[in-house]
């Protein structure tokens, strides 16, 4: 949502939802028990801290305005309403330097009322020093979900679709929407991890090529991939006899297997064993152990932060058998190239051999995403004929030599 790097990015002085509602329930706008209820509710979603009584009062010197006055304090700012009897119309603003999402306290508040109809305005007020920039050039939020990225800032990518789901799990934000042009999208911390239009692109990009080199990959590792994209392919591999999934947060897989069948579908292949705890800590007991591990996680930021560093790689250095091999998301050559250079440099301290290789995404940042091959044997080039269960939509032997052939400028990244 576009309202919350702003607040991120240290931009913003405060978000102001106005929210105006018409045929509303009388009893309600015309109770002031109701009213007080209303803030105490609405403070509880929004995570926001009451400050002193809420006040309503009930006045007007003419019929069109009669009705109660409603004025709550918070810590982070102020609540107000204005109740119109004579049309049953209410008029609220809610006015915090402290994020909160607009949408949910728009929709709590049309339901609490129970409004026919609701019509929101959504303003960012912005520190002295921010940039000015006209909000209202941004379509409405209620209909367009933005990513602005957080590695690459000044680029952002708007997709027009309905938020149908939502969770604040431990570790992250879970979100789907339904979109116009990709289909189904889960988005984590505000950033788009996958689409149902182009998942196939990245989620066969990252497991069949090392599943085509390793001559027996019999137990293979995801860590993260709890969409299930990533275990799906890899059970279209026979000789695969042991597929483990880790990822830190039950409700991606909760999230998936309700709304995403098309990923989801991986989960139900009887050589499937999930585990949720920090990839990190997970590999600490299994010393020589994998054949392959996919490192599926989300960007170096929040929870997958751990898996970026060297502790990390030495830790799966070690859980790989002798002649293993690690796969990795490395982010795009375009947008990321520091980030790559550093995070090879330290792979290699550890790996003795490793290739770069990419694939397309048109929803990620660049329109497309590399991956690590690091190997302890293995060339990426040496490509086994093997027949598998089920179709590919992306992968094929042509693509597979193609994806480790690095334009010019990326060449010097490795
Ligand atoms: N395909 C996506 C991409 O390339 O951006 C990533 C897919 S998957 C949804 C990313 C998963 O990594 C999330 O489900 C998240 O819970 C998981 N994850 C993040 N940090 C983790 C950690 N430290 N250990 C295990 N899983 C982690």
């Amino acid at each position: 949502m576009q309202f919350i790097d702003e607040f991120k990015a240290g931009r913003a002085w405060g978000l102001l939802t106005s929210i105006d509602l018409f045929d509303c329930n009388p009893k309600k706008i015309r109770s002031a028990k109701e009213i007080k209820r209303y803030v105490r509710e609405l403070c509880k979603l929004i995570d926001m801290k009451r400050y002193g009584p809420t006040i309503a009062i009930r006045f007007g010197s003419e019929e069109r305005v009669k009705g109660y006055s409603m004025m709550q304090l918070i810590e982070t700012s102020l609540i107000s309403g204005h109740f119109a009897e004579q049309t049953n119309s209410a008029y609220i603003d809610i006015f915090s330097c402290k994020y909160y999402d607009p949408i949910i306290a728009e929709k709590f508040t049309k339901k609490f009322f129970e409004a026919k109809r609701v019509e929101s305005y959504f303003t960012i007020r912005r520190m002295p020093w921010a940039r000015k920039q006209k909000l209202a050039e941004i379509p409405n939020p209620r209909d367009w979900f933005f990513e602005t990225l957080e590695l690459n800032r000044g680029v952002a990518l708007a997709v027009k679709g309905k938020r149908i789901y939502y969770k604040k799990s431990p570790y992250q934000t879970i979100e789907v929407y339904k979109t116009k042009a990709f289909g189904k999208m889960l988005v984590l911390d505000g950033v788009i991890q996958l689409t149902e239009s182009d998942e196939f692109a990245y989620h066969e990009m990252i497991v069949h090529p090392a599943l085509h080199v390793h001559p027996k990959p019999e137990r293979v590792l995801v860590i993260g991939g709890g969409d299930g994209g990533a275990i799906r392919e890899i059970a279209k591999h026979r000789d695969v006899k042991e597929i483990h999934l880790c990822d830190i947060d039950e409700e991606v897989v909760n999230a998936a297997k309700k709304y995403l069948p098309f990923t989801a579908v991986g989960f139900k292949d009887k050589r499937v064993k999930i585990f949720h705890e920090d990839g990190f800590v997970f590999l600490d007991g299994r010393k020589n152990f994998y054949d392959v591990i996919i490192v599926d996680s989300t960007d170096p930021i929040g929870p997958g932060k751990t898996l970026f560093g060297s502790r990390f790689y030495r830790l799966v250095y070690d859980s790989l058998k002798g002649d293993g091999i690690m796969i990795n998301q490395l982010e795009s050559i375009f947008y990321h190239k520091e980030f790559i250079g550093k995070t090879v440099r330290k792979i290699k301290r550890i790996f003795p051999k490793l290739w770069y290789y990419y694939t397309i995404v048109p929803t990620y940042p660049s329109g497309m995403i590399g991956f690590g091959f690091a190997s302890k044997k293995y060339s990426p080039l040496k490509i086994r004929n093997k027949k598998l269960k089920g179709k590919l939509k992306y992968y094929s032997k042509e693509i597979h030599k193609a994806a480790f052939a690095l334009p010019k400028f990326a060449e010097k990244i490795l």
